[in-house]
């Protein structure tokens, strides 16, 4: 098997495939898609499920993600992930988008059923799902800060949203994105369910005094920026403002901790990354592929992590 696959090899997909092998009916698309730790993950999945199917990566640019899609249709594959930067774009191609993908407006897992394609998003819910394997505790529950307001943070803070989280305060580099959020969530705060000083939900400024003025009312933190992806970016958070009471979840996956996770347990807090995130958002995508339960420490000890 190939590392990546391009769309060059979708196009001669019959030459492409080892005879010998189980064929590749799933796979990640990205650009770029080499990080990703999905392969190891689905594939152990497939395995323990003695399911005859592989996953791979493919290596698509957002020119191509049209016709990467029509033949992952037209060589029946059974579905695919998506990650940066086709998960908003991939909308327009897809034959039906569930609830939860349409009002994030991005999907990362596509159903081919028949010769159609269904989106759906399980990053909210696999995020909801990685707080509680993390910290014991549900986001019904949590005064919770998102930093950010793209993809990843959409889908969390409309997964706060829908499960009453108690307070949620959202900040974005562009503060229009933020306001629009925070506009878009404001039916599910309107109920009676009062605590504290301050509003339930809150776009507030990317800067240093609007974060510091949050954190006393904050329980979890999470950092839903791509700041971290690389290891010279600046904290999305600036570390003095971090404080033992705090929570905090990274979303940017790493074997190792991220620099938010080292200032965080540096200043008494508890800090984890996004690696459980990307295994409960993978075994929902398993689950909506399949219909039955995933092999969920199978898959968690394939990424590294035996807990
Ligand atoms: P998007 O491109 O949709 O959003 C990027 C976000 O990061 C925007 O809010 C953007 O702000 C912000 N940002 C980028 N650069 C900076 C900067 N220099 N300073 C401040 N803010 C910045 O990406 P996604 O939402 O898809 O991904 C975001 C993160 O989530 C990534 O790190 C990704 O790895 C992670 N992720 C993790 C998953 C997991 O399973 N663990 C699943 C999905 C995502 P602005 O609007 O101002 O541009």
């Amino acid at each position: 098997m190939k590392e990546i696959y391009t769309l060059a090899d979708l196009q001669n997909w019959d030459r492409v495939q080892e005879k010998s092998a189980a064929p590749i009916c799933l796979g990640v698309s990205g650009d770029p898609v080499a990080h990703s730790f999905s392969p190891q993950m689905q594939n152990a999945a497939l395995r323990a499920c003695k399911i005859k199917m592989r996953y791979a990566k493919f290596q698509i640019a957002p020119g191509e993600l049209a016709d990467a899609l029509q033949l992952v249709r037209d060589q029946n594959f059974s579905g695919l992930n998506l990650t940066i930067p086709h998960k908003a774009a991939a909308l327009q191609h897809l034959d039906a988008v569930d609830e939860n993908a349409g009002r994030v407006g991005a999907v990362n897992t596509i159903k081919v059923e028949k010769d159609r394609l269904r989106g759906f998003n399980t990053d909210g819910k696999g995020f909801a799902r990685a707080i509680r394997e993390e910290f014991s505790v549900d986001l019904r529950d949590l005064r919770v800060m998102v930093l950010g307001a793209g993809g990843a943070a959409r889908a969390i803070a409309l997964q706060c949203a829908k499960e009453n989280c108690e307070r949620l305060v959202i900040a974005n580099r562009t503060a229009d994105k933020a306001e629009q959020l925070a506009k878009e969530l404001r039916d599910f705060f309107a109920g009676p369910r009062v605590f504290g000083p301050g509003p339930r939900l809150q776009a507030i400024p990317w800067e240093e005094s609007a974060f510091r003025f949050q954190i006393a009312n904050i329980d979890l933190v999470v950092n839903a920026t791509s700041l971290g992806l690389n290891r010279a970016d600046p904290s999305p958070i600036p570390a003095r403002l971090l404080a033992p009471h705090l929570m905090i979840y990274d979303t940017v996956y790493s074997r190792d901790r991220t620099p938010l996770v080292s200032a965080a347990m540096e200043a008494g807090a508890r800090g984890v990354n996004g690696l459980s995130m990307l295994l409960h958002q993978g075994a929902l995508a398993f689950e909506i592929w399949f219909d039955r339960e995933a092999p969920l420490d199978v898959m968690r000890k394939a990424l590294g992590r035996i807990d």
